[in-house]
């Protein structure tokens, strides 16, 4: 018969055991239910060739990080075609296209963009260096709505040029970012978080002041979908106004904690991809099941760091871009810890940016994506910062600044 020395052993080692997997659990992210589960295991990407194509003098290439081209033609003396495919399908339609393009000589050309059993979304822009854009004049630039085509009348000559759907910004120009802050601001620290399917460095800026532990938190994303750069532009503003040497600002910083991941997928970001990450999945799909490696290493780090630290997140931010601005939210059946927090911040931004409907778009639980998931791990208000593909860059930054400022305002307040 066991001792009463072997049971009381047991007992103690069943304590343990239990004291151990409850802390681990408390620490890493649950595999909440959501009504639309999505099968997340990642599926087959085609690579695009990366290659300058040469033809008649006239070149372009996709041998540069965040470029799309998958194929060059001349169809005429004066009209080329660059042919664009997405990294797998069925895949959301945001066509995203980038390359170079250059000339032996100067010239004007017609420059097709075929997508073939795709449709054309993005306003092309153009840029000689990289950091100066413009988006093309509609007098150059044709297409037809819901066509899988659009022609632009380019000036070309031995300067390359950029022609690309939005911006360039790369995971390189996201280091960049976040690594100027880090080394001239005290209150940002950024941390490794983990890496993509490909090995790319998934960072966070951890930004607070004096002790992290028992702050509220705020929590932001961006980049989840590679071609959203008005969206990640909104996020940079927005983190900006909470850096700012302001005196809400500071105020801000020194109650609570913001951990900002600003690019969530950086292998589509710098493969050019339309929507998926390296593993061919859409990573605002993952935050049940966490199959793919970005989603996963996030949430770890996120939730470690939460929990570990005493902190309540009562904001989720995930930025993104659309047609046009809108905000996703929740029904009101979803009671946050700072329930009501959403309608003042839109009315502020009402208030704040005359003429402007900020579109406050609620709707319940459903596929496994982050404004679920931040609400279901924390209990947070969690929003969805869309940002219109085409809206003015100016107002970005305005609007992202404003909607900074009115969330510092009524979180400080609510202390
Ligand atoms: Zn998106």
């Amino acid at each position: 018969m066991p001792s009463v020395k072997f049971y009381s052993l047991l007992y103690s080692s069943l304590l343990l055991l239990t004291l151990y997997s409850c802390k681990t659990s408390y620490l890493t992210p649950t595999n909440h239910k959501f009504p639309d589960p999505v099968n997340t295991s990642s599926k087959p990407i085609v690579e695009q060739l990366k290659k300058t194509y040469t033809l008649d003098g006239v070149s372009v290439s996709n041998q540069f990080d965040g470029a799309r081209l998958n194929g060059f033609e001349k169809i005429n003396d004066t009209t080329y075609r660059a042919i664009i495919t997405p990294e797998n399908e069925p895949i959301n339609e945001s066509a995203y296209f980038c390359f170079e393009l250059w000339s032996e000589t100067n010239r004007n050309i017609d420059l097709e963009l075929y997508y073939p059993n795709h449709e054309h979304r993005y306003i092309p822009k153009i840029s000689d260096d990289g950091k100066t854009w413009s988006t093309l004049d509609s007098m150059d630039f044709d297409t037809l709505k819901g066509s899988d085509l659009a022609t632009l009348r380019l000036s070309s000559g031995s300067d390359k040029k950029l022609v690309c759907a939005q911006e360039l910004y790369t995971s390189q120009h996201n280091t960049e970012w976040i690594e100027y802050f880090g080394q001239n601001q005290d209150n940002v620290e950024i941390s490794l978080v983990g890496q993509s399917k490909k090995g790319r460095d998934i960072h966070c800026m951890d930004i607070y002041e004096g002790s992290k532990k028992d702050k509220d938190a705020i929590v932001i994303f961006s980049r989840l979908h590679p071609p959203e750069v008005p969206g990640y532009l909104a996020m940079r503003h927005f983190v900006e106004e909470i850096l700012a040497d302001k005196a809400l600002s500071n105020l801000f910083r020194k109650r609570f904690r913001i951990l900002v991941y600003p690019m969530v997928n950086p292998d589509g970001v710098d493969m050019g991809h339309w929507r998926h990450n390296a593993g061919g999945i859409d990573l605002n799909r993952d935050w049940s099941l966490f199959n793919q490696e970005e989603p996963r290493v996030v949430a770890t780090h996120c939730v470690k760091e939460i929990r570990s630290h005493k902190n309540q997140v009562l904001v989720g931010l995930d930025f993104h871009s659309t047609q046009e601005d809108i905000l996703y939210t929740h029904t009101d059946n979803r009671q946050s810890s700072v329930f009501g927090f959403k309608d003042i911040w839109v009315d502020a931004l009402k208030d704040g940016l005359p003429g402007h409907d900020p579109q406050d778009a609620p709707y319940d639980l459903n596929q496994p994506i982050t404004k679920g998931w931040f609400f279901l791990e924390f209990n947070a208000e969690a929003i969805t910062y869309e940002v219109g593909d085409e809206t003015d860059r100016a107002f970005i930054d305005k609007k992202a600044r404003l909607a900074a400022k009115e969330m510092m305002k009524l979180l400080v307040l609510r202390k």
